[in-house]
């Protein structure tokens, strides 16, 4: 068996992101072999050791977090300097994806000291790895601005992002949130995943215009959320073929109506339709 060596420097620490028994050996045998531990929430950090027989003795559990940063990073830049083996880990998950931890690792990059991290558990991949959604190229967007004006404006800074998209979200946003996706990105594939790892794990797939009608009806699921929109179709239609295509539908349907046909039929975001129309009539 591969005996563990953490390293001097600091280790940025993946950990479960539901289910306590997601954390790798080699986590565990940091969280043992560190001079410092420093958590996004010590709580956290302190359960997560209880769980698996760590005991912290007499050495340090500091509190890392985006609020108290400026006055903390210096104080673990000066262990790390000075040789000790600190290591972070936030709530959950992997630190510094949509966490703290970017800034520390910034930092000991910087002071030119030693860093390391133990892979494991994200939210974000997992969901990628359930969607069925294309997974050869992602890009992940965190977490969109809550009001939808922002959001929509977020939003359409990844229309052209190649591959899947992926966010994190609230449940009580979730069903805005989807409804401003269908807006900006038209017709598009998606899966919803709900409590990755945990007991009422849960991926609903659909279009976005499914989904949100789902949520919509549905109300706020409970739970942790990730959204996963898949890419755009492969079809772009020409300003020629959208105009015509309007054209025909105004003739027969009401302007909404004929946006959504027309959305639908190629492939083109509503809101983009809706606005050509407005323009055409
Ligand atoms: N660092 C974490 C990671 O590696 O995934 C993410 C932390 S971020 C503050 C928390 C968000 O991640 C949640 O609001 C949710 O969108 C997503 N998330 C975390 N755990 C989840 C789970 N078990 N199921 C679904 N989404 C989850």
């Amino acid at each position: 068996m591969t005996k563990s060596q953490l390293k001097t420097g600091l280790t940025l620490l993946a950990t479960p992101i539901g289910n306590a028994r997601d954390v790798s050996l080699r986590t565990l045998d940091a969280l043992r072999e560190a001079d410092a531990i420093a958590c996004e929430d010590t709580r956290v950090g302190r359960r997560l050791m209880d769980i698996h027989g760590i005991t912290l003795g007499a050495r340090p559990l500091i509190a890392y977090h985006e609020h108290n940063a400026a006055h903390i990073l210096p104080r673990l830049l000066e262990m790390i300097e000075a040789g000790q083996r600190v290591v972070y880990l936030s709530d959950a998950g992997t630190p510094a994806v949509a966490d703290p931890g970017y800034r520390l690792a910034r930092a000991v990059i910087e002071a030119e000291a030693g860093l390391s991290a133990t892979p494991g558990p994200c939210a974000a991949i997992m969901a990628l790895t359930l969607s069925g959604l294309p997974s050869d190229r992602f890009t992940f967007g965190g977490f969109a601005p809550n009001r939808s004006g922002q959001r929509q404006t977020f939003l359409r800074g990844f229309v052209d992002a190649p591959g899947t998209l992926i966010f994190y979200e609230s449940p009580r946003r979730l069903a805005a949130a989807l409804a401003d996706m269908e807006a900006v990105f038209g017709p598009r594939d998606a899966a919803v995943a709900r409590e990755l790892s945990k007991l009422f794990e849960e991926v609903r797939r659909g279009t976005l215009a499914s989904l949100a009608a789902h949520y919509t009806e549905a109300g706020a699921p409970k739970g942790e959320i990730v959204i996963l929109v898949g890419p755009a179709p492969e079809t772009v239609a020409s300003a020629e073929s959208l105009d015509a295509a309007l054209t025909e539908a105004l003739a027969e349907m009401s302007l909404k109506d004929a946006a959504r046909t027309v959305s639908e039929t190629l492939g083109l975001p509503r809101k983009q339709v809706y606005e050509r129309a407005l323009a055409l009539k």
